[in-house]
């Protein structure tokens, strides 16, 4: 862990490299021990369900990692799969059924849903207490007043990785690039817990390079690959970088994230790599999330894995 500072003078070495892959395997790993114990002391299963309706082969492989990780931490999985001419009273009366089945904790219904039905009405359909995506807008509203709530899995594991890596966050510079309601506006929230001085920029921003040059933390949740350069970047930040693009780079179609890792390695002091950062923080978080949904569910204290 390093201490938080906002440092002037350019690094005399690349950045550190933030490692999202082994931190998820160890929340992955105390998830499954708090789920052991729960199951011995209490004799709860923690259960997810996951709904995905249509075929879209991204979303069918997202549904499947997710269901292969929550057996291997010890929960009950359950998918449910719906053709993509299903109609929203069909899905409705599923997340009612799932509402209402108590082996089921966590309830997430795989976005983007086909454009006939209406994505909103189905989220806020979603029981609260079990909506681990935390997308139903009263968590959306809990987590606003700073109440306790479901906080979203993406913005949850940016939060976790920037707390190891810098302790406390309090009075730091925090630049959310994006303000969607999936990462930018609840990532923004949750830096505002941590007693950041929070910027949230967008498509409509003026100099956006000006705005990155101020932060010492740098969430680029955009969507456009390696936008941020080099020169975007104040030395020494931490910059965690959310975009998960695929990009034609030297003739191979890669991976790439929103900002330039090669350059602006050479200025931030600490930075998550595409892929290894970010992207596998958001699974685990998930599992995080049906387990403390479980044990509020149950009335027990959260479990020691959250933040
Ligand atoms: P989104 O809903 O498309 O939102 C993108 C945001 O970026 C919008 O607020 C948009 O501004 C802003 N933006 C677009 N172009 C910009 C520009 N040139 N300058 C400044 N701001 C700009 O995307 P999202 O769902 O938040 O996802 C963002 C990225 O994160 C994507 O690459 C996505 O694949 C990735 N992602 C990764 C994970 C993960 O697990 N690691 C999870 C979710 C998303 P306006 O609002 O003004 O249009």
């Amino acid at each position: 862990m390093t201490p938080a500072t906002a440092q002037t003078a350019r690094p005399a070495a690349p950045a550190a490299i933030i490692d999202g892959t082994a931190f998820a395997t160890s929340l992955r790993q105390r998830v499954a021990f708090e789920v052991a114990r729960i199951k011995n002391q209490q004799g709860l299963t923690p259960g997810l369900a996951v709904v995905l309706v249509g075929d879209d082969p991204a979303s069918a492989v997202y549904v499947r990692n997710k269901g292969t990780q929550t057996r291997a931490a010890g929960m009950a999985s359950f998918e449910h799969r719906l053709p993509s001419n299903a109609d929203a009273e069909t899905l409705l009366a599923l997340v009612r059924q799932l509402n209402d089945d108590p082996s089921v904790h966590g309830i997430l219904v795989q976005l983007p849903l086909p454009g006939h039905i209406d994505s909103d009405l189905v989220i806020n359909a979603i029981d609260p207490a079990k909506d681990v995506d935390g997308f139903h807008i009263l968590n959306v509203g809990l987590l606003g007043t700073g109440q306790k709530a479901m906080v979203p899995c993406t913005p949850l594991g940016c939060i976790m990785l920037l707390k190891d890596q810098l302790g406390s966050l309090a009075g730091l510079n925090a630049v959310v690039v994006g303000r969607s309601n999936i990462v930018g506006k609840p990532m923004a929230q949750l830096l505002l817990r941590e007693s950041c001085t929070v910027t949230i920029a967008h498509s409509r921003s003026r100099d956006l390079p000006a705005i990155c040059r101020n932060a010492d933390i740098l969430i680029a949740a955009v969507g456009r690959p390696e936008m941020i350069g080099a020169d975007w970047i104040k030395p020494g930040a931490v910059v965690i970088d959310v975009g998960i693009n695929r990009a034609e780079r030297d003739g191979r179609s890669r991976l790439v994230g929103d900002v330039d890792f090669a350059a602006v390695s050479q200025v931030a002091g600490a930075i998550t790599p595409v892929p290894g950062g970010v992207g596998p923080m958001t699974i685990a978080c998930l599992l995080a999330n049906t387990l403390t949904a479980c044990c509020r569910i149950h009335g027990l204290p959260d479990p020691a894995i959250a933040v």
